[in-house]
């Protein structure tokens, strides 16, 4: 199988910043991913991140390297407006601010917004927003105006925009942080469903470390570059690497490598409170 998203050798560098740094923003990046991948890129502030999202939706052009979407090599110059398009339309991205996004008085209108600009029919496009607002949960806002939405609200309207132009991938570019803990969560739960059920592929940037665990792959960055790449639980095993690029595990794995101090020693670092309630469990039964 052929991946969804293939990238070699990439590097950019914004003019300034490349003279502070003396190094490129992104450093020779390469990784690839599948169709219905849901994969968390983490990284400390100013690491690159929100970055390699505008490279990967072409609103920023490489220096060098290559990206294939879908077999097709975004970076060449052959690519036409129409190409452009048709890239844009398969991969959405969802920001962090959701006052930034939000275009209509009202809901639905919003929802409607992106579908007509591609041109879609007006019935096709009132089942893509009655459709795009149950996924997310939000029909029964569907007359509502959304600056009197909560912020959590406004993101998952946000959501519901992107996917009524159905993207094969959306890339959520720090999507939660502007939220508080239970819009973060519905939003969270909406992005995990989409990938679940509905096969997006999702490219998640994030500093939290909970939400990352909840990914099926984490790529973690650090100044430009890729430093791991793996499951959730191979990656919150190199504690140390993690700290030293200023991040943190999440509170259940450092509970088992702090136990693992103390002699001991579950299988592996947990990545939710339920696989570590688990592991303790079995820990205590096979000792008795
Ligand atoms: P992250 O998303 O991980 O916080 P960014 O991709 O936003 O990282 O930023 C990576 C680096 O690029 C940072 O040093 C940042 O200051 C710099 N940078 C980001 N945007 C611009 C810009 N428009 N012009 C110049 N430098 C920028």
């Amino acid at each position: 199988m052929n991946p969804f998203i293939k990238v070699c050798g990439l590097t950019y560098s914004y003019d300034d910043e490349a003279v502070v740094k003396k190094h490129a923003v992104i450093n020779n990046v390469s990784f690839e991913i599948n169709e219905g991948d849901f994969v968390a890129v983490l990284g400390h502030n100013g690491s690159g991140k929100s970055t390699l999202a505008k490279l990967l939706n072409m609103i920023l052009v490489p220096d060098s390297g290559e990206i294939y979407v879908n077999g097709k090599n975004i970076c060449d110059d052959s690519m036409t407006d129409e190409d452009i398009l048709e890239i844009r339309k398969s991969i959405g991205m969802v920001f962090q601010n959701p006052d930034n996004q939000l275009v209509a008085t009202i809901v639905e209108d919003d929802v409607a917004f992106g579908p007509e600009n591609l041109g879609i029919p007006s019935e096709e496009i009132r089942a893509r927003v009655d459709n795009a607002l149950k996924d997310v949960g939000m029909s029964e806002f569907a007359h509502h105006e959304p600056h009197r939405l909560s912020g959590g609200q406004k993101q998952r309207v946000a959501i519901a925009g992107i996917i009524a132009m159905m993207p094969r991938c959306i890339i959520f570019d720090e999507s939660t942080a502007m939220l508080d803990p239970v819009g973060r969560k519905e939003v969270m739960n909406s992005i995990i469903r989409l990938n679940k059920e509905k096969g997006i592929t999702v490219i998640m940037i994030t500093h939290y470390m909970e939400e990352a665990a909840r990914a099926d792959r984490i790529i973690v960055m650090n100044d430009g570059s890729i430093i791991l790449d793996g499951v959730p639980s191979y990656i919150f095993e190199n504690e140390s690497l993690l700290k030293e690029c200023g991040l943190s595990v999440p509170q259940c794995t450092e509970l088992v490598h702090r136990l693992r101090e103390h002699g001991i020693c579950l299988d592996k670092a947990g990545v939710s409170i339920e696989e570590c309630a688990d592991m303790i469990l079995k820990h205590i039964t096979e000792d008795k």
